[in-house]
């Protein structure tokens, strides 16, 4: 065996494998198996979503930009259907979670369940709490308090961050 072998890790991390003790490794590839069985976790590296994304759905998805009010065309989508992540695919929303928020940007009272990963995040000073999609790891858009019953959540979501899929 090469005394310096190296095992890339899908972000890029390169990890000395020879250092980490064989229980550790064993453990690491057991929880990677568990990981993908469950939730069918999508890693990639950053040239990789480069390619496969367009130039506005990287800067949401992987830098998380905000897009332009009113500029997504799912501002006005009112169909049955169902949107998912614009990165994996991952089912995120159903249009009955949807509602006119007038912010410019499409909105949601709810999420379907294990979508979404949330973080607390302070770009503008005063904090507020980022989502992001739970396989993908994607940004989707932030989570406000000033939305519509059941819920009393507005879903403040990137139009390039979904893609629609009517029913
Ligand atoms: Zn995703």
């Amino acid at each position: 065996m090469k005394r310096r072998q190296f095992l890339k890790i899908g972000t890029g991390m390169l990890f000395t494998v020879a250092s980490i003790p064989l229980i550790a490794r064993i453990a690491m590839a057991d929880r990677n198996k568990r990981d993908s069985d469950q939730v069918g976790r999508v890693v990639m590296s950053e040239q990789e979503w480069q390619e496969k994304l367009t130039t506005g759905q990287f800067d949401v998805l992987r830098k998380e930009g905000t897009e332009a009010p009113f500029s997504s065309e799912l501002n006005d989508e009112k169909r049955d259907g169902t949107f998912h992540c614009a990165g994996c695919d991952q089912a995120v929303f159903t249009s009955r979670m949807k509602f006119d928020s007038g912010t410019g940007w499409p909105s949601f009272f709810d999420s379907l369940d294990g979508a979404f990963e949330t973080k607390i995040d302070f770009k503008l000073i005063y904090p507020r709490t980022e989502y992001h999609c739970a396989r993908c790891g994607g940004h989707h858009g932030h989570i406000f308090k000033d939305g519509p019953e059941p819920t009393g959540k507005r879903w403040c979501n990137n139009g390039l961050a979904l893609t629609f899929v009517p029913a």
